[in-house]
């Protein structure tokens, strides 16, 4: 069984379905777990339409559960069934991963999961379809941001250029991912930039989204995703937050522009992720997590 983490991206996502099509090919059941819908934009993935929460009935004792892309078992959610720790396997490339699995294979300086699973596919000589490159494709698209952040080294660029060889989609991958924007996500772009805040002399710039942002502009917590990146790319900024603060809890995307260590920040508030790009989700309102977001980002160097 593979399980993606919550609020699935093209990175946990991708890698499990490479490693589940592989394997498949070898002649193994693989089933593959995930709190949360298939999200709209990642619904072009082969094998898609056999991710859900459910979990089949007749699952043997010794079934391998492989964690893909989470720092830690809890950012798979609140649905799995006890798992016994000889039974998982973790694979990831997350900054502090708390090395939950049986196995771990933690490789820091790879840019996505997807290529960490792609040595293991190498390793055991499974051949890659155009199916396993499209999705490894898509877990490097995802987590360069389409080969635009600083861990889109010359190594990604010439494993993404033999992923294509090897028949990956890039047009379909950019397709779906990278442009389609439903009119709805625009909009919120649009009122979340609107409402944007540049402070710490022009070194931190900050929005919310809340339930009433998303409503006025029809969208949904799917469409917040690109939002940061614009806060992000404003000249002079050093650390951009995006308050999400809608279906119960206030969720906060960080990104760095290099100098501010964002998953440590994020660490101090029990969330994670890499050195230019973590996330949270604050125990308190609002006002609080802007408050305690902005310290733990200043103790960071912000
Ligand atoms: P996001 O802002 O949701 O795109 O997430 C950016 C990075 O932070 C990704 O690598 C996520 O895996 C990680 N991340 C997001 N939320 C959390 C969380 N609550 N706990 C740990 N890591 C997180
Ligand atoms: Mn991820
Ligand atoms: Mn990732």
């Amino acid at each position: 069984m593979f399980v993606s983490h919550v609020k699935p991206d093209g990175d946990t996502l991708g890698a499990g379905l490479a490693l589940g099509l592989a394997l498949k090919s070898l002649g193994k059941r693989v089933g593959y777990f995930q709190q949360d819908a298939v999200p709209r934009n990642l619904r072009f993935l082969p094998d898609t339409e056999f991710v859900a929460r459910a979990v089949p009935a007749d699952l043997p004792k010794d079934t391998l559960w492989v964690f893909g892309d989470m720092s830690d078992f809890s950012r798979a959610g609140e649905y799995l069934p006890q798992i016994a720790r000889e039974n998982m396997l973790n694979i990831d490339h997350h900054l502090g991963n708390s090395k939950f699995g049986f196995l771990n294979y933690i490789l820091e300086t790879e840019a996505s999961t997807g290529t960490c699973v792609l040595r293991i596919l190498k390793a055991m000589n499974v051949p890659v379809t155009p199916d396993i490159a499209t999705c490894i494709l898509t877990t490097i698209m995802t987590d360069t941001g389409a080969f635009m952040h600083t861990n889109t080294t010359a190594d990604v660029l010439r494993i993404s250029a033999e992923m294509m060889e090897r028949g990956a989609d890039k047009p379909l991958i950019t397709d779906w991912i990278f442009a389609n924007k439903r009119f709805a996500a625009t909009k919120l772009v649009a009122n979340a930039v609107a409402a944007a805040r540049l402070e710490e002399d022009g070194r931190y710039c900050w929005t919310v989204v809340d339930e009433a942002m998303l409503k006025a502009c029809n969208a949904d917590g799917e469409d917040t995703e690109e939002i940061v990146q614009h806060l992000r790319a404003v000249e002079g900024v050093e650390a951009a937050a995006l308050f999400k603060d809608f279906d119960g809890a206030v969720r906060v995307s960080l990104r760095s522009s290099g100098k501010v260590n964002v998953q440590a920040a994020a660490a101090t508030l029990g969330g994670g992720g890499h050195f230019m790009a973590s996330g949270l989700t604050y125990p308190g309102d609002l006002d609080a997590a802007i408050v305690g977001v902005r310290a733990a980002l200043k103790a960071e160097g912000l």
